[in-house]
């Protein structure tokens, strides 16, 4: 995706009149073919916010709010939109993508300094410096499968890695587990390395980072592990929720994470959840980790399900049926890991058969995975959702301490079902309703269960609470 002189360099916006096609009523011209084409999902995200720059010599410009949007249009949209602008004023040829220039903060200089142009890494010299860095070889962009659930994360790291991420420091990964934040945390490191090999990358874990302190503090050579960690181009932290509780260490990460960004160089963080919620951390270090980019990663859509066991059949060179790989994509939808650990699963029964395997026999073979599948896609937030949806009773109420009877127990029916209908421990279900101890739970689910006994209607109304979490 480098563009040999940059599209920024020769594209300066450009709003006065420079050819015929010029000013809002044209854009809406070209607008109106190139939603046709792409789908008006993809143009509004997109396009939505663009506007003409202008036009010279045969040459478009389109002007978007962000580097992002750039990176995205160039990536996946440049043919259609050339065709859109040629379609609506003869003798475009070609298109080039601008940014307002009001989206780039003032003062800001580029994350990473661009060394003069350089080669970039033959194959195992960059194995080598990837593996050095921390980094997995088989966690690349051209591994990852992009779908609408992770094409603004994919987008965003395409941005970080290809320089163009002015103000997107840091970034920020969020989401469940196995959905690829890793994957992509790695992806990007690899190829800041194929770009500027000579970028110091460091990939480690956030568990690594709260270990090496403190044996860096029992061996007193403190300074040295700061040194590494400060003196890094780029570091990828991996699972940050992890430093929850642990005050020195969220200490020595604030620094740490203040030196780099004052420094210009680039963080990347990932979490299992938006900085807002991760618990027992310093408000401190939640409004650095708020001052970049996050972006998301939500489960993936069935097609996307579908493609990416499609994709690791192709990289694993096994051969699993179509109907098979459409009912794990069927059954196994909140998780790519465990996707994956499916897949696997299936694939070595089949290469030890010596046979190709029938849905029902996966079916079988899968039951552990299905079961809990089943059970892990309802949980504590949905259910209160639910409950204060049909009982009428506001969400806040759910997790606030106060106890008029109207909400205590809407609450304690949230209790019941969120200990029948999740793995959460009685203690993690007690800390998801404003903190209240398991014997609380414990108290909510014999309640529950006596109340159904006496109430009628009550079971039913329970019953239809579950069928639609189910659902
Ligand atoms: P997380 O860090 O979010 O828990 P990982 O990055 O470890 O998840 O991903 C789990 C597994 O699923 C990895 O093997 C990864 O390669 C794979 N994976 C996740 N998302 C994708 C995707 N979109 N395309 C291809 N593989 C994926
Ligand atoms: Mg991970």
């Amino acid at each position: 995706m480098e563009n040999g002189e940059g599209f920024l360099a020769d594209t300066e916006p450009q709003r006065t009149e420079l050819g015929s096609i010029h000013g809002e009523g044209d854009w809406q011209k070209i607008a109106g073919i190139l939603r046709k084409s792409i789908g008006a999902d993809a143009f509004q995200r997109w396009f939505g916010g663009a506007s003409w720059g202008g036009t010279e010599n045969g040459k478009g410009t389109v002007v978007v709010p962000g580097e992002i949007h750039q990176v995205w249009i160039e990536t996946n949209y440049l043919p259609e939109l050339l065709f859109a602008a040629g379609e609506a004023q003869e003798g475009i040829h070609h298109i080039n993508i601008a940014v307002a220039e009001s989206a780039v903060t003032p003062g800001r200089q580029p994350v990473l300094s661009e060394p003069q142009v350089r080669k970039q890494l033959p194959g195992d010299m960059l194995d080598k410096r990837a593996k050095a860095a921390g980094l997995n070889h088989d966690y690349t962009f051209a591994n990852f499968v992009v779908g609408s659930n992770s094409q603004f994360a994919h987008a965003a790291c395409e941005a970080v890695s290809a320089k163009k991420s002015v103000g997107y420091n840091p970034l920020f990964i969020h989401g469940g587990p196995g959905l690829g934040k890793t994957h992509l945390m790695h992806a990007v490191g690899r190829e800041i390395l194929r770009r500027r090999p000579d970028c110091r990358v460091i990939y480690l874990t956030c568990e690594k980072f709260t270990n090496e302190f403190i044996e860096a503090i029992r061996k007193g050579d403190i300074e040295k592990f700061r040194r590494r960690y400060r003196s890094s181009d780029v570091l990828l932290i991996d699972d940050v929720q992890f430093l929850a509780g642990k005050e020195r260490s969220q200490e020595e990460f604030f620094h740490t994470f203040n030196t780099l960004l004052d420094g210009r160089n680039q963080v990347v963080i990932t979490s299992d959840r938006p900085a807002c919620e991760i618990k027992s951390i310093e408000p401190r270090l939640i409004s650095r980790f708020e001052c970049g980019l996050a972006v998301e990663l939500q489960p993936p859509q069935l097609e996307t399900r579908m493609a990416i066991l499609k994709k690791k059949i192709l990289e694993w060179k096994v051969t699993v049926d179509d109907s098979v790989i459409e009912f794990l994509a069927e059954n196994i939808r909140s998780n790519v890991r465990r996707l994956e650990g499916a897949l696997v699963r299936v694939a070595t029964f089949a290469s030890l058969a010596g046979e190709s395997v029938s849905v029902q026999k996966v079916e079988y073979l899968l039951r552990d995975f299905i079961q809990e599948e089943a059970s892990r896609q309802v949980t504590i937030d949905g259910i209160q959702r639910a409950v204060a949806e049909t009982f009428d009773v506001r969400m806040a109420d759910m997790i606030s301490r106060r106890r008029p009877a109207s909400i205590a127990f809407p609450r304690q029916i949230a209790m019941y079902l969120s200990r029948s209908m999740t793995h959460n421990s009685l203690v993690e279900i007690g800390e998801s309703f404003g903190g209240r101890d398991h014997g609380t739970v414990i108290h909510a689910c014999k309640k529950v269960t006596a109340e159904i006994g006496k109430q009628p209607g009550l079971r039913e109304r329970i019953e239809r609470i579950e069928n639609h979490l189910r659902r």
